[in-house]
């Protein structure tokens, strides 16, 4: 769904203009994340000048595509998010980690100067904390 920009600003002060998911205040070009993904497909366009572009169509979960639905999102958590549900994502998260010590040399070493300590805390997103912190 297109947001108005009353809808726009309903979505972005859902956390007090933070990302819902990191935390951050939110930049100039915040995205309205889909919380349960809407998954939409793409189809073909072909303009009469022959150039193609692709389109979305109709959501296949249209009951997803509602307000209540959005998060706010800072461009990074919504961009590594896509169209994860929100337990894969943290799994995903949480695996940086073996990714950063599988291959990445300079993360290694600055580990091993021990500029960098891992603390093995798990992942837990803005909204979590806020909400528990609200009792709801
Ligand atoms: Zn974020």
């Amino acid at each position: 769904m297109k947001l108005t920009k009353a809808q726009r600003e309903q979505v972005r002060q859902k956390y007090d203009g933070h990302c819902a998911y990191c935390g951050c205040q939110l930049p100039e070009r915040w995205h309205a994340d889909h919380f349960e993904p809407c998954i939409r497909d793409l189809k073909r366009v072909e303009a009469p000048n022959g150039s193609v572009r692709l389109a979305t169509t109709t959501p296949l979960r249209p009951e997803r595509d509602v307000i209540e639905n959005m998060m706010p999102a800072c461009p990074p958590c919504n961009i590594s998010k896509a169209s994860m549900s929100l337990e894969s994502w943290r799994g995903w998260l949480a695996g940086h980690i073996n990714s950063l010590n599988s291959y990445h040399p300079i993360y290694r070493l600055a580990k091993q100067y021990s500029l960098i300590t891992e603390t093995g805390a798990p992942v837990v997103f803005h909204f979590e904390r806020v909400d528990g912190a609200k009792g709801a």
